[in-house]
């Protein structure tokens, strides 16, 4: 299997919503819709890119929805969904991903096992979609009297994300094009493709009215949470210079810090603790040292991204504590200036923060002024998924 794209559908007005604020870009406790529905896909380990597909009124509210995160730029949508999907299609043919994900950019709630399934099922599918029973006995209605009762057997709701090859959803799109279909898996089965269905989840609703959005609120409000504890260790050498950056401030010293970076061991030991909260990997994963885009790079930058990583999950720091070996530079004078940086970088209280030194009593690389090592530990609190 190749490259999975993730393509989020948000060119919709929401037109059974109050308010002139479109539903995709109103708040759920504390992120937009749309937000929370980019972050489950940039958060799957198994999606290598996002792209979302907006209408053309609403750029400030999505440069708003995507503060702080790198995404390729929006597509502009059309006039009907099908029209969105279809030009969303299109822009991604520089990619060709081998497989593509059309989620509604208001389905805020979707899981990272659905995601999951629908991406398994591609393997021996040409498209996938999860769906759910329909538990209720189904009515046609015709000028308020019921005109008859529509058999159940074999019905089920169709949810999104909706996988495709991508190549063959894309063909499909364009020769379906102006029929106005609501979903992507109409258009694929009306050019034969034959789709499986995997579990879906009540709890992938779609906000399409007020109360959605109060309902989606009640939900993550139940969601469980667990602690998690993390823990990073770094070294860095000495080498020439007259200064160090540590804990995210520069410090005079008789040598400088060598590094792909800037050295900064204790904001690497941060980064990668966090990270290790989360199982996402470590900070040569997420900033590899062979790329050249990241010599000489500010270690905020990344000790901010892992921090990002825990809030598109929703996950909270509880607690940071960083302990610092070296026999020089004094780490004291400096601790309330390091506590007052990292917690700015982190965006928490400097309660949360605790700066420790020690040395090794003049042992091992430390102890010979070889160089500073690191370790840190966080606790965070994360919903159990
Ligand atoms: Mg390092």
């Amino acid at each position: 299997m190749g490259d999975t794209v993730a393509l989020l559908v948000a060119a919709g007005r929401g037109r059974r919503m109050s308010g002139t604020v479109p539903k995709q870009y109103r708040d759920l406790c504390g992120k937009p819709v749309l937000r929370r529905a980019i972050d489950a896909f940039t958060t799957h380990p198994a999606v290598a890119k996002v792209r979302v597909v907006i209408h053309p009124d609403d750029a400030d509210d999505y440069t708003r929805a995507t503060a702080g995160l790198d995404l390729p730029p929006p597509v502009t949508g059309g006039e009907t969904r099908q029209d969105s999907v279809r030009l969303g299609l299109e822009a991604l043919a520089n990619d060709t991903p081998a497989q593509v994900l059309i989620h509604d950019g208001a389905r805020p709630l979707v899981s990272p096992d659905t995601i999951t399934r629908v991406i398994d099922a591609l393997s021996d599918a040409p498209g996938a979609i999860p769906a759910i029973d329909v538990p209720d006995t189904l009515k046609r209605a015709q000028d308020g009297r019921i005109a008859e009762t529509v058999p159940r057997d074999n019905i089920v709701r169709a949810q999104t994300p909706q996988g495709f090859r991508y190549v063959e959803i894309r063909d499909a799109h364009q020769r379906m094009t102006g029929r106005d279909m609501t979903d992507d898996a109409a258009v694929a089965e009306a050019t034969g493709l034959h789709l499986a269905l995997v579990a879906g989840e009540e709890d992938n609703m779609k906000i399409t009215r007020d109360a959605d959005l109060e309902r989606a609120a009640r939900i993550l409000a139940r969601r469980p949470s667990g602690i998690r504890v993390g823990s990073g260790f770094d070294v860095h050498r000495f080498g020439p210079g007259d200064c160090v950056r540590l804990g995210g401030i520069d410090i005079s010293h008789t040598h400088g810090l060598a590094g792909h970076s800037d050295a900064d061991v204790a904001l690497h030991a941060l980064t990668d603790a966090l990270l290790g909260a989360l199982a996402d990997g470590d900070i040569g994963s997420h900033f590899p040292p062979t790329d050249p885009q990241w010599r000489d790079a500010d270690s905020a930058r990344f000790l901010a991204h892992a921090m990002d990583r825990l809030r598109a999950r929703d996950g909270d720091l509880l607690h940071a504590d960083l302990t610092l070996i070296c026999e020089a530079p004094r780490i004291g004078p400096h601790r309330a200036a390091m506590q007052s940086r990292i917690s700015a970088i982190l965006d928490v209280d400097a309660g949360r923060v605790s700066i420790k030194a020690t040395t090794t009593e003049a042992l091992g690389f430390t102890g010979r002024r070889e160089g500073i090592a690191a370790q840190a530990t966080v606790t965070v609190e994360l919903p159990i998924q």
